[in-house]
């Protein structure tokens, strides 16, 4: 799953490195997610003018697969997926019919069908599906890859809508044409092999997202994040830090300001309620986060101890994307999305 640039760290660079490592197919929201997608990952038939009609004569087999989970997105845009080579997943009767047409005009398109087995936000309908179920030239013109559904609350593993959504997405699945079936997000992975069927679509537990049920996890940090100090001062007398005020300290102080704010993605829910961490010493944020700066006081330091051009980590060994999730009241999938474009950004062992 490398939607929103793979999770705020970088699509491209994300998954070239799953490609590298043998992941082959690859899920994004919004169809320029997915013709951004295309263009940079490998393509050995790229002289093909047709791409799609050279996968189909079969010229491609190293080629990823890139879905589409928001599907033709109520726009006159099959042409664009074509052009692109992205497999719509299909989420309403009507996409379904509109992309089936077209396949019947030319040979068939794979597409995934996605059902709603309970959250309510995409794919069909129990009703729509027994409907399609029962006629199903409407889906001549389709080579399905999967059928899909999604769970509302696989990172609850004791929640019985896991196995209500589970027995509805079988129930609903024998309706239509045997296909493969997708189903586990990363939280559902960890439900146990009931919930892996033919594909899973990992998402935040490839970048070191838990789920909060604080069960051990096999999942790495895979993020390093720091902000450099501009300046250090020493407060001569009881004042208070930042806009607002909010924030008082006492003479004798040792405040660290740093160069990033909400701006970056530095949530302004980490004014006094933030961590970071200087030589492992964990230091706060005082007073309010502004847009390109965030104040730490540092007094725990031994004096001398850093300077400015020094960092502060932020997301390090110590405290995970959850830990600092948590510090802003949110959950670890907001933070790296969030992350803003003006971080200088280094890929260990990606050429992407
Ligand atoms: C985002 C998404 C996923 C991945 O979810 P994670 O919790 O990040 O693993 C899987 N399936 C669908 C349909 C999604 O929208």
């Amino acid at each position: 799953m490398v939607k929103a640039d793979g999770y705020g760290l970088g699509a491209v660079q994300v998954a070239t490195a799953l490609n590298a490592a043998g992941c082959s197919r690859f899920f994004v929201a919004t169809i320029d997610e997915g013709i951004a997608l295309r263009q940079a990952l490998p393509d050995p038939a790229a002289a093909q003018a047709d791409t799609r009609a050279a996968r189909q004569a079969d010229l491609r087999t190293n080629i990823p697969d890139i879905y589409v989970l928001n599907g033709l997105m109520g726009a006159d845009n099959a042409a664009e997926f074509d052009q692109a080579d992205l497999i719509p997943v299909l989420n309403t009767p009507d996409e379904i019919d509109r992309w089936s047409a077209r396949g019947r005009d030319d040979g068939g398109r794979r597409a995934i069908l996605a059902i709603d087995t309970g959250m309510h936000r995409l794919g069909m309908s129990p009703a729509e599906t027994t409907r399609l179920g029962e006629e199903p030239n409407r889906l001549s013109g389709l080579s399905i890859d999967y059928v899909m559904s999604h769970l509302a609350c696989a990172d609850e593993p004791d929640h019985p809508m896991n196995q209500e959504q589970r027995a509805l997405f079988d129930r609903l699945r024998a309706l239509l044409p045997p296909a493969r079936a997708s189903f586990a997000n990363s939280g559902g992975i960890f439900l146990g092999p009931d919930f892996h069927y033919d594909l899973a679509r990992p998402g935040a537990a490839l970048y070191g997202v838990s789920r909060a049920t604080g069960a051990p996890e096999p999942m790495r940090q895979c993020v390093v994040l720091k902000g450099k100090i501009l300046q250090i001062r020493v407060v001569d007398s009881d004042s208070g830090v930042g806009y607002g005020a909010t924030c008082r300290v006492s003479a004798g102080t040792r405040l660290a300001t740093v160069a990033t704010g909400y701006a970056d993605g530095y949530l302004r829910s980490f004014g006094n309620a933030g961590h970071g961490y200087i030589n492992n010493v964990r230091v706060p944020v005082v007073g309010r986060v502004s847009m390109d700066l965030v104040v730490f006081d540092i007094s725990e330091l031994p004096q001398n101890a850093v300077n400015s051009g020094d960092y502060v980590e932020f997301l390090n060994d110590r405290q995970t994307v959850d830990d600092l999730a948590d510090d802003a009241g949110t959950i670890g999938y907001e933070i790296l999305t969030a992350l803003g474009g003006r971080y200088s950004r280094d890929y260990i062992g990606v050429s992407a």
